[in-house]
């Protein structure tokens, strides 16, 4: 039994990493997915079958936390997902700071090995500070406490927290007698520096925060893993704790920052800088869905860059319409995707597929970035901060040194938005006041289904 128990983890694992590694493209993602729930629904069949584990609790609990989760992918919008990502987070930590403590707190066990107890405080440490640190990480995305909460000698109360909290966990390692009171501190401390990590962390940084805790989650799960001495949680948490760490990686490249900068220097909070303009009184310049139509069927080339209103406005399936009318027309159309557009990684890839954009008109930054100069028409459709220019000129810009798409540099801009009003950095964008830029204002459904009319006439 025992034996057909470690094959079905150790099938469920090269589920998990097969499945893992046809995420990392939109073609094969779908069944990665599924070959991921294939790998989990096996692992959890197969530890159910172990004896003695209490069977109407578990379907209690199958039952009740499988109609939240299944109520919340329902109603939860696509545009919320990062916050979704951030809750997940903070269960998976909550879940495995619960089982350590329950471990610790069965008499005998903590004292077993000093692997043990080590392994039960760096579960409770990371599970408490994963846990309190993505409910505020999600407080945050939700536009709660969205500021940096920065406070003079902050830095030392936090370091103060964290050597706190390691000399309690060593000395509960260390000493198996070391009564409870010692461990319900050792948790209080850790859940409190999960809230004042993340405290000082502006709201335009929580997508690396959240990616960061979501590695922790999986560290936790691991450590937990060492504890029960679990194979399959140990390289589950493992993959998670691995490919968070990447994920935190991509997303603070894209953005051009280190990780120590995001976490460290209350970038969030600094007064948001306006436009590098050359001052006085800026001229935006408007255009017709009519013109608009007229100026891209008469181009040899046309970039769409998709932002974030594209997911608001859910305008994929006309974006993708209007493609297909351009390329009727022989007119070159390419997709330009900004790793961080959006509010999640991959958001603009997922939204561009469920249109059944095809894959090979998808492009990344860099690939469009060397044509500019030749590209006729760029069409920006509810994007701002992956257009604006103050990132390469700025200094005082929040967004300066994020690499973005060079859209100012094509020989024509038109940008689909409902008004003036910023993007997620809260910072002007020069580009709207370029001389071949072109403003069409409205939402991007309502303007892509007049433009796909145009076409259509013209
Ligand atoms: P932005 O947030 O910079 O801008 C989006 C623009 O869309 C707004 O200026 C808004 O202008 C417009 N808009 C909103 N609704 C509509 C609508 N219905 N129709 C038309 N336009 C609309 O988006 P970007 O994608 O350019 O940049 C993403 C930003 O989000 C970056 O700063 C990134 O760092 C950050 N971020 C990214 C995450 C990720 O993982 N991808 C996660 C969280 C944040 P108006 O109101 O005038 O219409």
């Amino acid at each position: 039994m025992v034996l057909l128990i470690e094959i079905a983890y150790l099938v469920a694992s090269v589920l998990f990493i097969v499945g893992l590694k046809q995420l990392s493209s939109p073609k094969t993602a779908r069944r990665g997915n599924l070959l991921g729930a294939m790998g989990m629904l096996l692992a959890v069949v197969a530890t159910l079958v172990v004896g003695g584990l209490d069977w109407i609790w578990i379907l209690v609990g199958v039952v009740i936390g499988g109609s939240i989760g299944v109520f919340l992918a329902r109603w939860v919008k696509m545009t919320a997902m990062p916050q979704m990502v951030a809750v997940f987070n903070a269960f998976g930590g909550g879940a495995s700071m619960l089982v350590a403590s329950v471990e610790y707190l069965k008499p005998g066990t903590a004292g077993a090995s000093l692997t043990v107890a080590l392994t039960i405080v760096l579960s409770v440490l990371i599970g408490a500070v994963t846990f309190s640190g993505s409910f505020l990480a999600w407080a945050k995305l939700q536009g709660h406490f969205e500021k940096a909460l920065t406070y003079p000698g902050q830095q030392v109360v936090n370091a103060l927290t964290f050597i706190a909290i390691l000399a309690i966990g060593a000395w509960i390692t260390v000493q198996p007698g070391a009564p409870v009171s010692l461990f319900v501190v050792l948790a209080v401390l850790s859940l409190l520096f999960g809230l004042i990590f993340v405290m000082p962390i502006g709201g335009a940084d929580m997508p690396v925060v959240v990616a960061l805790l979501n590695s922790y989650s999986g560290l936790a799960a691991s450590a937990t893993g060492f504890v029960l001495d679990n194979n399959v949680l140990i390289i589950a948490g493992a993959l998670v704790g691995a490919s968070g760490l990447i994920l935190t990686n991509i997303m603070c490249r894209a953005m051009n920052r280190s990780l120590a900068n995001v976490l460290f220097s209350a970038f969030g909070s600094q007064a948001r800088a306006v436009a590098s303009g050359e001052g006085g009184t800026k001229i935006v310049k408007e255009i017709t869905a009519e013109d608009a139509a007229v100026l891209m069927s008469y181009s040899n080339s046309v970039v769409v860059v998709p932002g974030y209103g594209l997911a608001v406005a859910q305008a994929q399936h006309q974006a993708r319409e209007l493609a297909d009318m351009l390329g009727e027309k022989n007119v070159e159309v390419k997709f330009a995707i900004h790793p961080v557009a959006g509010r999640m990684p991959g958001h603009m890839n997922v939204l561009l597929a469920e249109a059944n954009v095809p894959y090979d008109q998808l492009y990344e930054a860099e690939a469009v970035n060397g044509e500019m100069e030749r590209t006729d028409v760029v069409l920006i459709i509810g994007a701002n901060d992956v257009v604006n220019p103050d990132a390469r000129t700025n200094q005082a810009s929040p967004l300066w040194g994020m690499p973005i798409i060079n859209a100012d540099f094509a020989k024509n801009t038109i940008v689909i938005k409902r008004s003036m009003s910023t993007g997620f950095a809260g910072t002007d964008n020069p580009l709207f006041y370029k001389d071949n830029n072109r403003m069409l204002f409205g939402d991007a459904k309502k303007v892509l289904t007049a433009l796909v009319a145009e076409l259509k006439n013209a």
